[in-house]
């Protein structure tokens, strides 16, 4: 879901941007109301973020599924790329790569079905591999990097490549551990369309020739995410979204701090329920426990499609599990509130008691 909040500006200024007798979607990209959008939502992202001044912030396109070319075409050089594959996204970005790369698996959890993280310790890393590249948060199979792993306390010097589609702004993110991170913006930020790209300076103009100039990060960069028409309405509806982020408290905290605390408390309320009854289970290893997607199954797969109508009449809606893994699955993303998770764990707790 969409913070409210966020929605009703959009739609109050849909007709007329402040004033300026247009919409945002009708603004030319190139003239100054545009440019005051577009210019704030990078500096309030920066800001949100944290994100240091030698990471180049890129508006894009072409979603997460686009950035598994993107970031081999422009990162790779052609060489070995290091992948640590542990879910559905990170198996799309390892394959995807192999068209224009080396692409390796350094470490898997297929074995144990995508249940668990493996210890980086053990992760087989290629002497002058281009990047690592990893999956942050596994939507499908619930699994998160509580931490990001130091690659150069494993002796590697390659830089991290991470894909934050769906965790992006849910925690702050240690950005000395990163070269490159990427996410589309329809999970946690705004609408579908607008890709994010988060890239240290160094790793820019080393585009293999193949590269598409409207997807070469150092053309993007230097025209300041207008080389071309930028997807202008999904910048504008995100840069909203961070000015509620930015807004947002809990306690002492602010921001993704505070976004970071509420997540835990949604996830640890919904976690507990499902611990706590033998009615329903998830199957992930306790340390990697996705906060922002949580598959769960029901004891008696057959009444799935009883839970789910049940769910829906009560207004909890979107909980049908992933068809790869089955049973539910409640994506809790930033904008959910807390009184969301608990009114799904009052029905789950309801329907148990009906039918256990
Ligand atoms: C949703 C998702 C994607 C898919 O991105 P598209 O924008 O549909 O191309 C990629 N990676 C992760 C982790 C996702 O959750």
């Amino acid at each position: 879901m969409m913070p409210e909040a966020v929605l009703q500006q959009a739609a109050a200024e849909m007709l007329d941007w402040h004033g300026s007798g247009m919409g945002v979607m009708e603004m030319s990209h190139r003239g100054k109301e545009f440019g005051e959008i577009l210019a704030r939502a990078e500096g309030d992202l920066r800001r949100l973020l944290h994100v240091p001044e030698q990471f180049h912030i890129l508006f894009m396109q072409g979603g997460g599924l686009g950035e598994n070319a993107i970031v081999p075409l422009n990162l790779s050089r052609g060489g070995t790329v290091d992948f640590v594959v542990t879910g559905s996204w990170s198996v799309k970005s390892h394959k995807e790569a192999q068209r224009y790369c080396d692409a390796r698996i350094a470490a898997s959890n297929a074995e144990g079905g995508h249940l668990s993280l493996p210890d980086p310790a053990g992760w087989q890393l290629s002497d002058g591999a281009s990047y690592v590249h990893l999956c942050s948060n596994e939507t499908i199979n619930g699994i998160e990097f509580q931490e990001l792993p130091d690659l150069k306390a494993l002796g590697s010097s390659a830089p991290l490549v991470i894909d934050f589609s769906s965790h992006v702004a849910s925690r702050p993110v240690d950005w000395s551990r990163v070269g490159l991170a990427f996410g589309g913006a329809q999970k946690n930020l705004g609408p579908a369309g607008l890709t994010l790209v988060v890239v240290r300076d160094e790793l820019l103009g080393h585009a293999l020739d193949i590269c598409p100039s409207a997807f070469n990060y150092r053309t993007v960069a230097d025209n300041q995410s207008m080389y071309n028409t930028p997807p202008t309405w999904g910048i504008y509806v995100a840069g909203l979204t961070f000015q509620w982020l930015l807004a947002q408290k809990e306690g002492e905290l602010t921001g993704v701090e505070a976004m970071a605390r509420r997540n835990a408390a949604k996830a640890k309320l919904l976690y507990d329920a499902i611990d706590g009854s033998s009615f329903y289970s998830n199957r992930v290893d306790v340390g990697c426990r996705s906060r922002m997607n949580v598959p769960f199954f029901l004891a008696d797969d057959s009444r799935n499609a009883d839970f789910l109508e049940g769910a829906r009449a009560a207004g909890l809606l979107q909980l049908k599990g992933h068809k790869s893994v089955g049973g539910m699955r409640a994506s809790i993303y930033n904008a959910m509130p807390l009184e969301g998770v608990q009114a799904l764990v009052a029905y789950m707790r309801e329907f148990e008691r009906l039918h256990a």
